[in-house]
């Protein structure tokens, strides 16, 4: 489990060592089992795309600690390339909650997120990201850019990385695997 970003060094009293690491592990907490929680139910989302013929990505957003969008990525059923699993629960929690800021959410996705994803998330101001699998190819977080945590935006995010990682990037693998 590692976490990023700007509340990690502003919370770095608690344990001063965190402060001079820009990825730091952190000591599994409730908080912890809870993302633990809400990434298995991304995952189930990212195995229903597959078996619907999609990269099987999965994500959510919690607000008030319960889930107010669910979906897999629908790119190639729904002909849109903009249709990430992202895209679609930021949308969708938008139109819920009446508002297109999603102050106090978290964004909860298997994979890291792409640059168009991360950028909406900027534009949604959204506070909080977990995902599980590193994007070597792609990742828009920290493996390709540092879209979420560039210096010239006034946004920035709380950022979790390494959710179930496994489970989430073993599913991409049985899923590309099976095509080759
Ligand atoms: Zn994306």
């Amino acid at each position: 489990m590692l976490r990023i970003g700007m509340r990690l060094r502003a919370s770095g009293n608690r344990c001063p060592v965190l402060t001079s690491l820009p990825y730091a592990h952190v000591i599994l907490s409730r908080r912890v089992e809870n993302e633990t929680q809400f990434m298995q139910l991304a995952l189930e989302e990212a195995a229903a795309a597959a078996a619907a013929g999609e990269v099987p990505i999965g994500a959510l957003i919690v607000y008030d600690s319960k889930v107010l969008a669910i979906s897999g990525n629908r790119t190639i059923r729904d002909c849109d390339p903009t249709a990430h699993a992202e895209i679609i629960v930021i949308r969708e929690a938008a139109r819920l909650l009446g508002n297109y800021r999603l102050a106090g959410t978290t964004l909860y996705v298997t994979l890291e997120p792409c640059s168009m994803c991360a950028g909406a998330m900027i534009q949604a101001r959204i506070p909080r990201l977990a995902y599980g699998a590193d994007d070597p190819k792609g990742g828009a977080v920290r493996s390709c850019f540092e879209v979420l945590t560039h210096d010239k935006l006034n946004h920035q995010v709380e950022i979790v990385s390494g959710v179930l990682a496994s489970e989430c990037a073993s599913l991409l693998q049985a899923f590309f695997a099976a095509r080759r």
